[in-house]
């Protein structure tokens, strides 16, 4: 197997995988379902069946959510101090709609940084 040694850019990995496209060319798409990952690149070819982003997509995103959400119920209560239902009806539904399009992008900025960084059989040391 060819061992690619060349940089590769992270930066660039991640804004690839922030939009759900593959790491290495940012045209074809990482994901054929929601977040379940593509074997290979239907544009480049790359194997993408490497990552093993495994439990970090959920939990980086559960980070993000929660650190924004709980701000904004923070700021919100500090502001107006709403009643509860308000809070659970504004905040509940925020929470499970931005996890839901946050989750498929986390998972192809991690892939993308794995690519990168050439972990996990994308720098061809293994399959
Ligand atoms: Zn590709």
């Amino acid at each position: 197997m060819h061992i690619v040694t060349a940089p590769r850019s992270v930066a660039q990995a991640i804004l690839h995988g922030l939009r759900r496209r593959c790491p290495n060319c940012g045209e074809g798409q990482v994901f054929n379902k929601y977040i379940k990952v593509n074997h290979t690149c239907d544009h480049c070819g790359l194997e993408l069946h490497h990552q093993r982003a495994d439990d970090a997509p959920p939990y980086f995103t559960m980070f993000i959510v929660l650190h924004v959400v709980i701000s904004g119920l923070v700021a919100l209560e500090q502001a107006y101090s709403p009643a509860m239902w308000v809070q659970l009806a504004l905040w509940l539904p925020i929470s499970l709609v931005f996890a839901l399009w946050l989750l498929p992008r986390v998972k192809g900025a991690l892939i993308g940084i794995q690519w990168a960084r050439q972990m996990h059989g994308f720098g061809g040391d293994f399959t």
